[in-house]
């Protein structure tokens, strides 16, 4: 059931050969599901070479021939959606629903950046001197590297290989270590359908080792990340190095503001589903909740009975509704963090501890009563801990939400048309979902401010920072 793990360079699969090996477990047994190659130095320079033949071969294929391959490429991931989420929870953890639903997205904003690569579209602008054109083309950068972590093991991915092949250019690949899976499933599709060799290669290793080495190679014109923000910065300045273009999608602490016009058991319910989603650990998931203290007790007792009702299992069974975290790091990092909610003073309203001995699953934690200057408050908390805190004024609670130095996400929830634009405005995110909780899709643009990065992936946004602008002055 899970496959057989490889690198893929140069249009060919490449196994053991000698190479060293890493475990990748599965979090719900933390048994081991498959042993990992590890790319060699010689490894990535075959990858890098094949990646500068093969954006000479995508460069000049047509956008029109390069969408039809990318979107078989989607109709085969359609095609295959139940073999590749069975993969992705056995090596991430999260429900079976959420993997159906993520391959789903996976292969629409692949789908959707082939077609939008189309419309790659230059202008024309008037020359100041008779029969002078002045013309401003878009053309792929060239070849990239990109790097992934291992909340979403398809679409963050998914994304990456979408806006370069989309825009015409070859990538360098290297997801997560810990969840290699269901990536390997989604390249093969391109294999499958013929994408040219060299267009997309897959390598895995010591993630600084193989960044570095990528990244200071003369032929690697942009780098995209998402991963947490002290890594961000690292690569950043590694880029900045070499003047490359990079696109940065690193962590958040999304701020949910509901105020007291709003039907606080619904909200409640709908906020909690949202938090819980694949046990937290997603970069925009609400994570801070300032509720207007009117409505503060009917929402947090919802909330917490919601949280308290959800049941914890392997994401392969049926009726789990919250899998296990994703590696043994996040459980130790959930006990560190309510354990400092306790030394804070702070209450656990639910939850709060780690369930079983096997597998690394954590309850549904709830924390009512904690400072503002709190670790959980404060750091990117990425599990399934929720702090729930009341407020009084617009004001403050603008200046709460706004106090990090992340902006990724926020939300909030009114039942006031002029609270909804205020707030929208207010919030200092780069995704505002005003009564939703979706801000992230193939046609819109995803990404963040402040130390939440830069650059966007999906939508228009998303293909042009594969791209650059030429200018011909042509008398
Ligand atoms: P981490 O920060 O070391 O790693 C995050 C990801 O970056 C991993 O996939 C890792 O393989 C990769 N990485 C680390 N160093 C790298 C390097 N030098 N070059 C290239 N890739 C590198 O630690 P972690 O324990 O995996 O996660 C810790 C925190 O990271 C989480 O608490 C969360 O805040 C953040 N995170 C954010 C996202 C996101 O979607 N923005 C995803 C995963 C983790």
């Amino acid at each position: 059931m899970y496959p057989e793990l490889g690198l893929y360079i140069d249009g060919a699969w490449m196994k053991e050969g000698g190479r060293k090996l890493e475990p990748v477990l599965n979090p719900a047994t933390e048994k081991t599901l498959a042993e990992l190659p590890h790319a060699t130095i010689a490894d990535l320079d075959q990858a890098l070479a094949a990646a500068i033949k093969g954006f000479a071969v995508w460069r000049a294929m047509p956008a029109y021939d390069r969408s039809r391959i990318m979107g078989k490429a989607a109709d085969l991931m359609r095609e295959r959606k139940e073999k590749i989420a069975r993969i992705m929870t056995q090596e991430q953890g999260k429900i079976i629903a959420e993997s159906r639903l993520e391959v789903d997205a996976a292969a629409d904003v692949i789908e959707w950046m082939g077609e939008e690569g189309r419309r790659a579209y230059g202008r024309i602008i008037p020359g100041r001197v008779r029969g002078v054109r002045q013309l401003v083309l878009q053309e792929p950068v060239g070849v990239c590297a990109a790097f992934t972590p291992w909340n979403f093991p398809a679409l963050t991915p998914a994304r990456k290989i979408a806006g370069a092949l989309g825009a015409g250019c070859a990538l360098i690949l290297k997801p997560s270590e810990e969840t290699p899976g269901s990536c390997i499933e989604m390249v093969r599709c391109f294999e499958d359908v013929g994408l040219p060799k060299g267009v997309l290669n897959l390598v895995f290793g010591v993630p600084a080792q193989i960044s570095e080495h990528l990244i200071r190679k003369e032929a690697v014109r942009k780098i995209s990340f998402t991963g947490s923000v002290p890594v961000g910065k690292h690569l950043a300045k590694l880029a900045a190095e070499g003047m490359k273009r990079a696109t940065m999608e690193l962590g958040g602490h999304a701020p949910v503001v509901v105020f007291d016009d709003v039907d606080p058991e619904k909200t409640a319910e709908i906020n909690a589903a949202g938090k819980y989603r694949n046990a937290g650990q997603v970069c925009i998931s609400p994570t801070r909740f300032y509720v207007q203290d009117k409505i503060y007790k009917r929402y947090l007792d919802r909330f917490t009975e919601y949280a308290k009702g959800i049941k914890l299992g392997d994401g392969l069974e049926a009726d789990s509704k919250m899998g296990p975290l994703a590696n043994a790091r996040r459980l130790d990092a959930m006990e560190a963090l309510v354990q400092d909610c306790r030394n804070v003073g702070a209450k656990i309203a639910a939850g709060g501890k780690r369930r079983g001995n096997q597998g690394y699953f954590f309850e549904p934690t709830v924390v009512t009563d904690v400072p503002d200057d709190s670790k959980l408050m404060t750091l990117e908390p990425f599990g399934p801990v929720a702090p729930i805190v009341p407020f009084k004024t617009f004001d403050e609670v603008v200046q709460r939400a706004n106090a990090l130095p992340f902006g990724l996400a926020a939300y909030a929830f009114t039942g006031s048309a002029n609270t909804a634009t205020a707030i929208g405005d207010a919030l200092e995110a780069g995704m505002v979902g005003v009564n939703a909780f979706a801000v992230s899709t193939a046609e819109t643009p995803f990404g963040g401010v402040k130390e939440s990065g830069y650059g966007h992936e999906g939508s228009i946004e998303g293909l042009e920072v594969y791209m650059t602008k030429k200018f011909i002055a042509q008398a």
